[in-house]
């Protein structure tokens, strides 16, 4: 561990020597011409009464969590369910504005040019199926446009 951040939450650790304070143990050694390790020795020691050891100078380390974190929040995605017939929507949500908004709307969608099933994740604009060259997913049901 490096000797300037001996602390356990990682900071600096203060030093007094005979009066004096030094905001580390590092500036205290070059402050009184001494290895960094003697001035630590020193100051855990019963034997320089001069020499004090005052913990870590900022306080603990703040937590973090990632809720608290200042990052942009992932879109609400409602997960894919089985072939309904077209029946229901769900909407994609965007937490980062306030009041939250709908982004898109996902679900199952007749594709436009074959007329078959698929799952759209965006019902509005990804309208055509992947066997017909659109951004839709793949199409349930026979092709009727394939030779029998
Ligand atoms: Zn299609």
């Amino acid at each position: 561990m490096a000797a300037s951040t001996a602390a356990p939450s990682g900071h600096a650790v203060a030093i007094e020597v005979a009066g004096v304070r030094y905001p580390s143990a590092r500036q205290a050694a070059q402050a009184l011409g001494m290895s960094v390790s003697s001035v630590q020795q020193r100051a855990h020691s019963p034997n320089f009464p001069t020499f004090r050891w005052l913990g870590a100078t900022p306080g603990p380390r703040r937590v973090r969590t990632p809720e608290d974190c200042d990052v942009a929040k992932p879109l609400v995605e409602p997960t894919r369910w089985a072939f309904d017939g077209g029946a229901r929507r769900a909407n994609v949500i965007d937490l980062n504005v306030q009041p939250p908004r709908v982004v898109r709307t996902v679900g199952w969608l007749r594709c436009m040019c074959c007329g078959r099933f698929h799952f759209s994740e965006d019902v509005s604009r990804a309208r055509l199926c992947l066997n017909c060259g659109g951004a839709g997913g793949l199409p349930v049901g026979a092709d009727p446009n394939e030779d029998a």
